[in-house]
């Protein structure tokens, strides 16, 4: 608590939010976007999600580089749940190469990939090195470029990235250097994600504003970011599954995934995905039980039950908050949930938020 002239004052934080660029046609525009931040004639490399070769979104990318005067290195082979080795190797190649930057063009695999490959690459130490902020990131990072192709995750707007370790479990990196300098949000780049993706992803980014607005640490400088995800969610995301060409559902929904990737950067996330966390950092044997158990805790049913209830309601954002936040209490009640998620909490110096939301 802060005292200001004789009144008690919440203290509150906002962390940095990188420069963000929105439009249609931001992904052609990429190179000359670039010269405020990489001189060009530089090298960029660029971090690509493979599946996006089909749809020649990497092509489109590596053209708009260089189309602004940058050689453009290709590592396409990010998989998801991505691994602190391919990190590595990118930050190898970015080394070697002596590129000036780092470009990541996918979902949040390849996001995160891309941001630790910025963070690493100006110093020789492995990314395990930085896990569970074990050490400080180097001083110096590459400039990094996030263009996310999924409306979820909104790790182009966080300081984290999630790395698997050699023995297969999830870990964490978190510092402000993995924020990139840049977003670029291009919705034509989401136009072709899967009805059942883009439903999926769009609850993601729905479930991050309600935890980011409902748990202990939230506030109301933060709750803008929030609210306005919610209510660009509510209104966007069923014409974006079932209309997938429609550019401003899906402008609409990329936004959301942004801003409520801001709310969880300043505030953290909740109980849903706290449980998550700590069943994706179980380690085998337990994967498999693990992975079902996720899959029950994070998408109860979410997409279908909350798209109706929200279609009932006058105010569709509340009615999800309302919704979301029973399933949470009714999954939370779980014994073996509680104890992963505690242990989880115990070993990791994340910033983590156990109560239950504040108000029902
Ligand atoms: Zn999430």
């Amino acid at each position: 608590m802060l005292a200001t002239h004789g009144l008690a004052m919440n203290a509150v934080r906002l962390a940095r939010v990188p420069e963000i660029i929105q439009g249609a046609g931001a992904l052609e525009a990429l190179g000359a976007t670039l010269a405020a931040y990489v001189p060009p004639g530089s090298a960029l490399l660029l971090v690509a999600d493979p599946g996006l070769r089909a749809s020649g979104l990497i092509e489109s990318a590596a053209a708009a580089l260089r189309g602004g005067g940058y050689s453009a290195l290709l590592c396409d082979d990010v998989q998801s749940d991505p691994t602190m080795a391919q990190a590595d190797a990118a930050a190898a190649m970015a080394r070697r190469e002596r590129v000036a930057g780092v470009v990541a063009i996918g979902g949040g695999s390849a996001m995160d990939v891309g941001k630790t490959t910025a963070a690493v690459a100006l110093a020789d130490r492995p990314a395990s090195y930085y896990g569970l902020c074990a050490q400080p990131f180097p001083a110096k990072r590459l400039v990094s470029v996030c263009l996310p192709t999924t409306s979820g995750t909104g790790s182009e707007a966080t300081r984290t990235a999630v790395l698997a370790a050699q023995d297969h479990s999830k870990v964490w990196l978190w510092g402000d250097e993995l924020k990139p300098s840049l977003i670029v949000l291009d919705p034509a780049l989401t136009t072709g994600l899967p009805a059942s993706l883009t439903a999926a992803t769009g609850i993601d980014a729905l479930v991050h504003a309600i935890e980011a607005s409902t748990n202990a640490n939230a506030h109301a400088a933060n709750d803008v970011f929030c609210h306005e995800a919610i209510r660009l969610v509510a209104r966007h995301l069923i014409r974006a599954v079932e209309a997938p060409a429609d550019l401003q559902a899906r402008a609409g929904m990329q936004r959301a995934a942004t801003l409520a990737g801001i709310g969880i950067d300043n505030c953290g996330t909740a109980i849903a995905h706290n449980i998550g966390h700590a069943l994706a950092s179980l380690r085998p044997p337990r994967l498999r039980w693990a992975r079902r158990a996720k899959r029950r805790a994070c998408q109860p049913r979410l997409s279908g039950c909350c798209a109706a209830a929200a279609s009932r309601s006058r105010s569709p954002g509340r009615a999800m908050i309302i919704f979301a936040q029973r399933n949470w209490r009714c999954r939370w009640r779980d014994p073996r949930m509680r104890r992963c998620a505690a242990r989880t909490a115990a070993r990791s110096p994340m910033p983590t938020c156990w109560p239950l939301p504040r108000s029902s």
